[in-house]
């Protein structure tokens, strides 16, 4: 088994509000050694017929360091987006549960977008249906922590089903020079049917630098921050020093 980094929640110039072609965001998968790149667009920006030519697409500007994975993301009825991670088929907009069962249907991962938007408030009766929540945003929640109020809904989901995953995601509409919020998934290899399977099984971790997340939502280190501590704790102590001199010496 090995390790590939990816991102996910990915908009090209296919959505409406993304800024750059399929072929922009394979090179920055490319340039940044990223081995995947799960896309998700606006499922009202795209037709059948043209997210059949979208999929062709994502196979023709992948290649063998980087597989760009075909995805969506609907905005179901009563507001809650659920993106679908490596769909086959574009699917039509509905409510929330039936939306879940088409991203089931087409061999897709059904995940709960960014639940900040809806101020937390997402149905529990998704528990049974969903893959997973967007428990960290990068536009919403920031690259540096997860969404606690996510991480709560989390277990909230949990409770009812523990095969309810966290995810991580940028919602990337325009490139930028700020780190990513990566998603590390442990594959057989770096195909886009271990990808996706890895991810269904919940066999990744997502996070920056510092600050990994498990699939279960579990924390798992926070590399640099004792470092971190230690060093603030050293400026804080020798500006006190600096302060406390010239009182000393008086
Ligand atoms: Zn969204
Ligand atoms: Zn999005």
């Amino acid at each position: 088994m090995n390790q590939y980094k990816g991102l996910l929640h990915v908009h090209s110039t296919s959505s409406h509000d993304g800024r750059h072609p399929l072929s922009e965001i394979a090179e920055l998968g490319l340039r940044l050694g990223y081995r995947f790149v799960c896309m998700t667009e606006h499922a009202e920006s795209l037709t059948p017929a043209s997210y059949r030519r979208y999929i062709a697409e994502c196979r023709h500007v992948s290649t063998a360091q980087c597989v760009i994975i075909p995805g969506l993301e609907l905005e179901c009825k009563g507001g809650l987006h659920i993106m679908g991670f490596g769909l086959v088929s574009w699917i039509r907009n509905d409510t929330a549960p039936r939306v879940v069962s088409s991203i089931r249907e087409s061999g897709g991962i059904a995940v709960i977008a960014h639940p900040d938007r809806y101020n937390y408030q997402v149905s529990l009766d998704l528990a049974d249906l969903v893959h997973g929540i967007e428990v960290w945003n990068q536009g919403y929640d920031g690259r540096f922590f997860p969404n606690h109020r996510s991480l709560k809904l989390l277990r909230l989901f949990r409770g009812q089903n523990p095969r309810v995953l966290a995810f991580g995601g940028l919602d990337l509409h325009r490139i930028t020079p700020v780190s990513h919020l990566r998603t590390v998934v442990i594959a057989q290899d770096g195909s886009e049917g271990s990808i996706l399977y890895a991810l269904r099984n919940g066999d990744f971790t997502v996070g920056n630098l510092c600050l990994r997340l498990g699939s279960a939502g579990n924390r798992l280190n926070l590399k640099w921050l004792p470092l971190l501590a230690a060093r603030g704790a050293y400026s804080f102590a020798r500006e006190i020093r600096r302060r406390l001199r010239p009182s000393l010496q008086s």
